[in-house]
């Protein structure tokens, strides 16, 4: 009797630790990729003219709500906010893509920024001389968040390729369409790439613009800003998802 008494006893203690130990206990669905950009396919290949889609976006924003890329056939800019997929077509328009839409190349990550800067008045040449003079080229990767009103926008998409593809250099010369903004407010997104990941992915700052009511953007070639908050996010970790390419005859 004794010995059923305590066993009691006991089971009620160990129970109650597990549940103070589970008090507070968060679980975050998304650790396994926290500080980890995830690319799909190598810009090489993104550059040889390889557009074929690898990766639907429904699997792509498992690995993370901020970045950006391209759609299958170069059909268009892709921008990741907050987790839901845009495309930006030449006509400068932005919409949501249906989960099943594929991707031959793009960058993710889950963003949590480290470093907030609130600015006044910056043109990109401006914001390079800071981002250079506060981040001097650690070898890390580092996601970019810039959030504001914009007084010009210079931003480029491009329209969807058949085949036999050309390589990016001469879609881009002979069918990207260039554009202006001037006065919105929107959200630019995208990576900043040290030199020891050399060519793998686009060198330096890459990033695509959207709109805050999320109707226009594009892949930036110049800004300046009047207002805006940055946020930068390391990623120690580059993981890439090598693309699968036809057999070679
Ligand atoms: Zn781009």
């Amino acid at each position: 009797m004794n010995i059923l008494r305590w066993s009691v006893k006991a089971l009620f203690v160990l129970a109650l630790v597990g549940a103070v130990a589970g008090c507070g206990r968060t679980v975050d669905p998304h650790a396994a990729w926290r500080g980890v950009v995830t690319q799909v396919s190598t810009y090489p290949s993104l550059l040889e003219g390889r557009y074929d889609g690898q990766l639907a976006v429904s699997n792509l924003v498992v690995f993370g709500d901020h970045g950006l890329g391209t759609f299958d056939g170069l059909d268009g800019e892709m921008v990741v906010r907050d987790g839901v997929v845009y495309r930006i077509t030449p006509d400068q328009v932005a919409s949501v893509v249906s989960p099943d839409t594929t991707t031959p190349f793009a960058q993710v990550t889950w963003f949590t920024p480290d470093e907030v800067y609130n600015v006044m008045a910056m043109d990109q040449n401006q914001f390079l001389k800071t981002m250079n003079w506060k981040h001097p080229d650690d070898g890390r990767i580092r996601a970019i968040r810039i959030t504001g009103h914009f007084k010009e926008l210079h931003l480029r998409s491009v329209p969807r390729q058949s085949k036999p593809y050309l390589s990016l250099d001469k879609v881009v010369l002979e069918h990207e369409a260039q554009y202006t903004l001037t006065n919105v407010t929107g959200t630019l997104i995208g990576f900043y790439a040290p030199a020891a990941a050399g060519t793998i992915l686009p060198r330096g700052f890459h990033l695509h613009f959207l709109s805050t009511d999320a109707t226009t953007g594009g892949h930036v070639y110049d800004f300046t800003l009047s207002a805006a908050r940055i946020e930068l996010s390391t990623a120690p970790e580059l993981r890439v998802l090598l693309p699968t390419l036809p057999a070679e005859k």
